[in-house]
């Protein structure tokens, strides 16, 4: 290895150690279901984003394997070669629906949605609105757009509005974008989308929402955009299908002339083979499942009700959540990470976040309740946050 690059590694490496800020990446064992082993011990999972517990579901297994006898393991090709087979077409049409869009496009994850989607609308002459805390790839979409990234306070609208005023009037940009996460994956919030639109209606705004975390999980499951009625309102609809759908890949709903444009000028599209037809089935087959029925939904639900009534009565701290992203606030870093460690030992896997995902000081548990739990987990779950909370003094 060169000199250079081997000083560099070592000197960060080590840097990030010392501060409490390397994070060890855990083994899994057995299936991402609701109780999973690792390192040999057995653990109550509240650290998937298998929201609706469709990512070990009998019937998309079924569909998946079905699909790899009829289709293969791959796409043979990027899409617009011959990659698309039925399998990516039909996944799209169902997309659609499941949104109540004009039409669909899949890519190959959520984050390289926003890779995709973003540059190829925006450019140098263009401006986008982006809340400070959006996803890491929301930034990278934006950055690789070349446009000019405009930051607002989080959920702070009379900070978008001066922000989007100045910049209208300004007359320095083509077009202007806002672009916001549905629902923030760290305090479990939900985007002012009402207040959003009609913003952006205002300052003739594009409107783009990924929603990775609302959908399946607001909405009856159809995501953030429908919970507000605002279908008609915002022009992007970004989604993934590897949290509550429980598969792999993302994608863009909205109307046609949108995607048929996404489908000629976005580079992962263009450039990158699509997903395998045993995902496209998969994933497929689960939002088939969610627009059959709200059961799971409902379930994720009451179990999110359950976990957050449960730790608010033990006197934790649990922020400020909307939906069933349950954070538990500890503070500093390497309490965080030692209450997390605790919590493992007592077999409940809930990971610590820390600074640089969250700001210096507000280091937190995660928990992500699903459908697949049940009262009886959450219940041990609970206790073993009850007696490493008194161990820490955190209660
Ligand atoms: C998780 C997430 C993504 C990434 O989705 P993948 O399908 O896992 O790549 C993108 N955007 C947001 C807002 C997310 O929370």
């Amino acid at each position: 290895m060169s000199k250079v690059l081997q000083q560099f590694l070592v000197k960060n490496l080590t840097e990030l150690q010392n501060h409490g800020l390397y994070n060890e990446i855990d083994t899994v064992e057995t299936a991402n279901g609701p109780i999973i082993r690792i390192s040999g011990k057995e653990q109550i999972n509240l650290s998937s984003n298998n929201y609706l517990g469709l990512a070990t579901d009998e019937r998309l297994k079924d569909a998946a394997i079905e699909a790899i006898g009829k289709w293969g393991v791959g796409a043979g090709a990027v899409r617009p070669i011959n990659g698309t087979l039925e399998v990516h077409e039909k996944l799209e049409e169902t997309l659609a629906v499941f949104k109540g869009t004009e039409a669909a496009i899949s890519y190959q994850s959520g984050f390289n949605c926003n890779m995709a989607a973003i540059p190829a609308v925006m450019d140098q002459n263009d401006a986008i609105l982006s809340d400070e805390l959006n996803h890491a790839s929301i930034i990278d979409g934006c950055r690789l757009s070349r446009a000019k990234i405009i930051r607002f306070r989080h959920s702070d609208m009379d900070d978008l509005v001066k922000q989007a005023k100045a910049a209208k009037e300004s007359g320095s940009y083509n077009k202007i974008m806002v672009i916001t996460d549905g629902v923030f994956s760290m305090d479990g919030d939900i985007a002012k989308l009402p207040e959003i639109a009609e913003i952006a209606e205002k300052y003739h705004l594009i409107t783009y929402v990924d929603d990775a975390h609302g959908s399946g999980v607001l909405g009856h499951g159809a995501g953030t955009v429908k919970h507000f009625g605002l279908q008609e309102k915002i022009d992007f609809q970004i989604g993934t299908l590897s949290k509550a759908i429980g598969v792999v890949g993302g994608y863009v709903a909205g109307k046609k002339t949108l995607i048929d444009w996404l489908k000629v000028r976005s580079r992962p599209f263009l450039f990158s083979t699509a997903v395998t037809p045993s995902d496209a089935a998969a994933a497929t087959k689960a939002i088939e499942l969610m627009m059959e029925s709200t059961e799971h939904c409902e379930r994720l639900w009451k179990n999110a009700d359950y976990l957050k009534s449960s730790l608010k009565k033990l006197g934790f701290d649990i922020g400020y959540s909307e939906t069933p992203i349950t954070p538990c606030i500890i503070g500093e870093e390497k309490t965080t990470q030692m209450f997390s460690k605790l919590l493992f030992a007592e077999g409940v896997y809930a990971k610590s976040i820390v600074f640089p995902t969250v700001p210096k000081g507000t280091g937190r548990v995660r928990n992500m309740p699903t459908a697949a739990h049940t009262k009886e987990m959450l219940d041990r779950a609970v206790s073993a946050y009850e007696k490493v909370g008194k161990e820490m003094r955190v209660i």
